[in-house]
């Protein structure tokens, strides 16, 4: 069988907002989706919203993955332009779903600052850039800096922006919403279910092999996050994505003292709607030999100091920018593992050579997960190949097929 090519402009983006309609036409495709995090979850939802019979399967619990790790800070600094403007549909996509489910997410933009003269000039001339490309910023002077965040103390600063559009939200609570909501359109949820094989007639998917059972299906979504390259190579594709691991402290709830996402590098943090303080003093595990272990593979912190340590060091840090969060007890330390396509960009489509085995895994996949959720379920339910993904396509890598 092959599928029907359409491909729909962005402005394709907004019909795809409307369930129902060309969907109907397939609505009961049988389709699994392997993985429940957030995007297998905004997937899920959107595809039983427009009538297909869905089951997700996670092997430990919903949000366990890099999701339940993330940052979660909904942006769209991107230079790219296609990819930019797919993350500013995002935005706009979860105001939508915020109005229909009500959603906690916190529209408090976010920003930026540099000391150093060479990184400020830097800042404002991206920021300048990225203004006049429609993704809204403002340099701002001190006082507009203290107006904005009035607990924050930034200290002397070369060049500080604003990007207004920007929110972030607790990556684990919308998961649980969208595969709720998904539920009410009759969406099965399996956890802890792991899908450990592919079944194939021929070069056509008929199902799965999991802990529980075997289930047949039409189609599969790969939504497994780092995990996606090992069910993925049942289907005779490589996934290429690179290793990144990253470390968040989350302090106890505080009183509300910023809503803003804010970035200092190496500092970055945000307040939840909960008040937690959460962020991180490096994106990345420098490079010294005791994370020898952690630059090659995933694991556990291996010790429960050692938590504490790293989750102490990077409180104290953001409460020189923060007084207000001064002392705050360290609730947990998260190290997660990103779900890092080798050229940064979404990984997302029918893997070569199937009409059938469908991959989405990303980085930045909190901000994207709205409108992939919309984009994915059409693809799939009405048989196209829209432009908006175009750029994404697992075809890019595809000299890298076993
Ligand atoms: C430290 C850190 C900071 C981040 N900051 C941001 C940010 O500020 N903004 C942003 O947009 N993004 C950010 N990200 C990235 C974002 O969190 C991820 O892109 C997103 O969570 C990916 O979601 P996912 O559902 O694809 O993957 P995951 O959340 O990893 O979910 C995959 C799920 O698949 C399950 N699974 C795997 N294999 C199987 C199997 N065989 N059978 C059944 N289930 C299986 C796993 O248990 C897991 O729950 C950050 C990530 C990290 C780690």
């Amino acid at each position: 069988m092959s599928r029907r090519k359409f491909l729909i402009g962005m402005g394709g983006i907004a019909v795809a907002s409307t369930p129902g309609m060309l969907l109907a036409a397939r609505s009961r495709l049988k389709v699994g989706i392997v993985g429940g995090g957030i995007m297998g979850a905004s997937i899920a939802l959107h595809l039983a919203q427009a009538g297909a019979d869905v089951t997700v399967f996670e092997k430990t619990a919903p949000a366990s993955g890099a999701t339940g790790k993330s940052f979660a800070w909904l942006n769209a600094f991107s230079d790219d332009a296609h990819y930019r403007d797919l993350r500013l549909q995002s935005l706009a996509a979860y105001h939508q779903l915020q109005a229909q489910m009500q959603l906690d997410i916190t529209w408090g933009g976010s920003l930026l600052w540099k000391q150093e003269p060479e990184a400020a000039v830097k800042l404002r001339e991206r920021a300048l850039r990225l203004d006049r490309a429609g993704y809204r910023m403002r340099v701002l002077g001190p006082e507009e800096f203290s107006a904005l965040a009035p607990n924050l103390v930034p200290g002397a600063f070369e060049a500080a922006v604003y990007a207004g559009l920007d929110g972030h939200l607790d990556p684990v609570q919308v998961t649980h919403k969208f595969l709720d909501e998904a539920m009410k359109y009759g969406a099965g949820v399996l956890y802890p279910c792991e899908v450990t094989d592919l079944k194939f007639s021929g070069s056509r998917l008929t199902g799965v092999a999991t802990t529980s059972g075997e289930y047949s299906l039409d189609r599969l979504v790969i939504a497994a996050g780092v995990d996606t390259p090992t069910l993925a190579a049942k289907a005779d594709y490589v996934v290429p994505l690179q290793h990144s691991p990253g470390i968040l402290a989350h302090s106890v709830p505080l009183p509300a003292l910023i809503r803003t996402v804010n970035e200092h590098l190496p500092v970055s943090f945000k307040q939840t709607s909960s008040g937690r303080i959460v962020g991180t003093d490096s994106s990345y595990a420098p490079e010294i030999p005791v994370h020898r272990e952690i630059l090659r593979g995933r694991q556990e912190f291996p010790s429960a100091e050692l938590r504490s340590m790293h989750g102490r060091r990077i409180l104290d840090r953001i409460a020189t920018l923060l007084p207000g969060a001064r002392g705050a007890p360290l609730q947990r330390l998260t190290l997660g593992f990103r779900p890092l396509p080798e050229d940064g960009f979404p990984i997302v489509g029918y893997v070569p050579g199937s009409d059938h085995v469908y991959i989405a895994v990303t980085h930045s996949g909190v901000t994207l997960a709205a409108i992939m959720g919309q984009l994915i379920g059409r693809e799939i339910l009405d048989d196209l190949a829209l432009a908006a993904l175009a750029p994404y396509r697992p075809q890019r890598f595809s000299d890298q097929a076993l």
